[in-house]
């Protein structure tokens, strides 16, 4: 049986990495699974049972019982769950629980496109190849600006550029599974590059992981 092709992309919030994950999916014919959605969905669950984003035995309830159906829901991309989703992150337990989901996900012919924070370290350490992928905070900021205003969110470059500093702040200093770079990823910087550009940088890098 030839193994599932697992392509793992990990970065900052804001770094473009879904579009890229989507594009790289497509060109290989690979499933995608954007795993910030999971922490997302589990932040959204708890806040509208009124719990609280701390309290690690409610929120790992919510995530047991995680719909996967629900994952195309618009609000998860909303401003404010990000945040949200990166306090339910820090609890160990929610994430063991949603582990063998994302593996699963995974290991299911042909295999996938999966980014988020962890998944070159801990979700995916034996993925067929590995990005990690980044830009400036001024560019991501940049870049998640425009994005909120095409969505009419009424909102300061500013405030974006302090929110994504606070959730690269808690992704980065958590103790388990903190956002953090594999030692046999590669990193591509964007910050010059439109999307275009960081596409095929992507699959220059990946075709080159994938003939060692
Ligand atoms: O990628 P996205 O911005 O949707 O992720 C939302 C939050 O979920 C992140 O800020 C992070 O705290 C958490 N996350 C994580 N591990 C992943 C994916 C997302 O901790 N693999």
């Amino acid at each position: 049986m030839t193994r599932p092709l697992i392509i793992a992309i990990d970065g900052p919030a804001a770094s473009g990495k879904g579009t890229l994950a989507k594009r790289i999916a497509a060109h290989y014919g690979l499933r995608y699974l954007d795993t910030g959605t999971l922490y997302r969905a589990v932040a959204r669950d708890v806040l509208a049972a009124n719990g609280d984003l701390r309290d690690a035995v409610a929120a790992t309830a919510v995530a047991r019982n995680l719909d996967p159906d629900t994952l195309d829901d618009p609000f998860l991309r909303d401003r404010g769950v990000g945040e949200a989703a990166s306090i339910v992150a820090r609890i160990p337990e929610v994430r063991d629980t949603i582990l063998q989901y994302q593996r699963d996900f995974a290991a299911t012919p042909p295999g996938a496109v999966i980014d988020g924070r962890d998944i070159g370290t801990i979700v995916c350490p034996d993925a067929s190849a590995k990005l990690f992928v980044t830009a400036t905070l001024q560019e991501r900021a940049r870049r998640r600006y425009h994005e909120l205003r095409a969505k009419t969110f009424d909102v300061t470059r500013d405030q974006v550029e302090g929110e994504i500093r606070n959730r690269d702040r808690r992704d980065l200093e958590r103790e388990v599974a903190p956002l953090a770079q594999a030692e046999d990823a590669v990193l591509l910087e964007t910050t010059d590059l439109d999307i275009e550009a960081a596409f095929q940088a992507a699959l220059l890098a990946i075709e080159g992981l994938l003939e060692r």
